[in-house]
């Protein structure tokens, strides 16, 4: 007897709401733990998604993995899935209808899979769930109410693999690294005390407008936080150097 989560993702792997379904080779509904504690929601799929039908499989998927075991997690501890369902043509951003016409699919992942964190990873993600035209930047660094859970935004491992050295402030790699520092304290104050942890609104709080709230007036991630965790930071960056190589970026 499939799940509902199974039974949404049969739907959704015929879904023809938005013309993106014309370009596509297939859905890219999600992947990972149905009871993950923690999801990660990205922007759309990219070339080697639409090949493999799973999502965050490329270069970006790979330095997430690596920033999942920096904090001790592995891909299969987490539930990973995108706003929008079919690859773009030619990874051109996501309309404005296609957005609409795909998130009911979200909502349900949301719903059913009933994380109790969720990460936005890009600016993308992030202004969608909380429906601001801030970006990224702005955004990150604290934490806000969604749908009864937390929401962490940090930056999309593309950024990561992307910026150069040129680049003025922390680099996004830095920042994800601080990101998911903070992401391992949210999720073991989580466990023993679900619904008090920090930043748990109740459901569907998060405000629409360009300035959503933090979760709580003392949300805001203190910079010193990542210090305080003292586990292995940087035995990625290799990798994510390598990666970025791969792709002909530096
Ligand atoms: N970028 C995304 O936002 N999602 C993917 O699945 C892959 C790359």
């Amino acid at each position: 007897m499939p799940t509902e989560l199974e039974q949404v993702a049969a739907e959704a792997a015929t879904c023809t709401r938005c013309r993106l379904h014309q370009g596509r080779t297939q859905v890219v509904f999600g992947d990972g733990d149905p009871d993950a504690d923690l999801m990660f929601v990205g922007e759309a799929p990219g070339f080697h998604e639409d090949k493999q039908g799973k999502p965050f499989v490329g270069p970006s998927g790979q330095l997430l993995n690596r920033l999942l075991a920096g904090i001790g997690l592995r891909r299969e501890d987490v539930y990973i899935c995108n706003v929008i369902k079919s690859r773009p043509p030619g990874n051109r951003d996501p309309q404005p209808d296609e957005i609409a016409a795909c998130r009911g699919w979200l909502d349900a992942q949301v719903r059913l899979v009933d994380p109790k964190v969720v990460v936005t990873l890009g600016n993308f993600a992030a202004k969608t769930l909380l429906e601001t035209t801030a970006g990224i930047s702005r955004l990150r660094g604290r934490t806000y109410p969604f749908q009864g859970r937390v929401l962490l935004p940090t930056f999309h491992p593309a950024a990561a693999l992307h910026a150069t050295s040129s680049r003025v402030g922390p680099s996004p790699l830095q920042g994800m690294e601080d990101d998911f520092q903070v992401l391992a304290k949210l999720l073991a104050e989580s466990r023993p005390a679900p619904a008090a942890g920090p930043g748990a609104g109740p459901p569907g709080t998060a405000g629409p407008g360009p300035e959503p709230r933090p979760s709580t007036p003392g949300a805001r991630v203190p910079a010193s936080l990542a210090a305080q965790h003292a586990r292995p930071r940087r035995r990625y960056l290799a990798g994510a150097l390598e990666d970025a190589e791969q792709l002909g970026l530096f």
